[in-house]
């Protein structure tokens, strides 16, 4: 990690005038800090809620470089547990966002990038992670990604003994390592500082918006 080459990407070109405070924030590719981190960003492809890819091929997962150090550290731990990381989501462009918001209008779900902040994953400050096994393949988890039923609730009600196990592993591991969850979606998570990566307008609003929906921390 200490020889990681982090640079910096200029957004400029993709934000949107509603979300210009986050032009120029400084983003590093999660595979350059630790390259065993599992990506598959679902956006890229078409197994997503729109059916079609919304980011260029070949399109790196992003977040901010302190959220990578963490996915390290949280790595490090499965690891031991015979366990990784997958990224299904990162840094998403606020125009992606918009379109997330059109294709579901489920506010529940997916941040109106029209509100304060937008979603915090256009921050780099949030990820969409599950779990896969010591050979990289998927393991049972409560839902595919953006499944917007109940299922995806953070709390898992189901009598799956294997799949509240690894629910619980992921949870605890990336509580440790510095990131809170999402009540109505088990995979999203916020790194605990986010506010001071936000300008602070951007940070109350968001707080205000995000403030009832932020109940998923253990
Ligand atoms: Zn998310």
């Amino acid at each position: 990690m200490r020889h990681a080459r982090f640079f910096v990407f200029t957004l400029a070109g993709l934000a949107l005038p509603l979300l210009d405070g986050n032009a120029g924030i400084q983003l590093v590719d999660i595979k350059s800090v630790d390259p065993t981190i599992v990506v598959e960003l679902r956006y890229g492809g078409r197994n997503n809620l729109t059916g079609r890819p919304l980011y260029p091929f070949g399109t790196p997962a992003l977040v901010r470089p302190e959220v990578a150090s963490r996915l390290a550290t949280a790595q490090a731990f499965l690891r031991h547990y015979q366990y990784g990381l997958k990224i299904w989501d990162a840094y998403r462009p606020p125009s992606v966002q918009v379109k997330l918001w059109q294709a579901a209008h489920n506010n529940d779900y997916v941040a109106n990038p029209a509100i304060g902040a937008g979603s915090l994953h256009s921050w780099g400050v949030a990820v969409d992670a599950t779990l896969v096994d010591a050979w990289d393949r998927p393991v049972r988890m409560p839902s595919d990604f953006d499944d917007f039923t109940p299922a995806a609730m953070w709390r898992y009600t189901g009598a799956d003994p294997a799949i509240r196990s690894h629910v619980h592993l992921l949870q605890i591991v990336m509580r440790n390592a510095g990131f809170w969850g999402l009540r109505t979606e088990w995979w999203h998570f916020t790194i605990t500082d986010w506010p001071k990566y936000l300008p602070p307008d951007k940070a109350k609003t968001a707080a205000q918006v995000f403030g009832t929906r932020w109940e998923g921390k253990l």
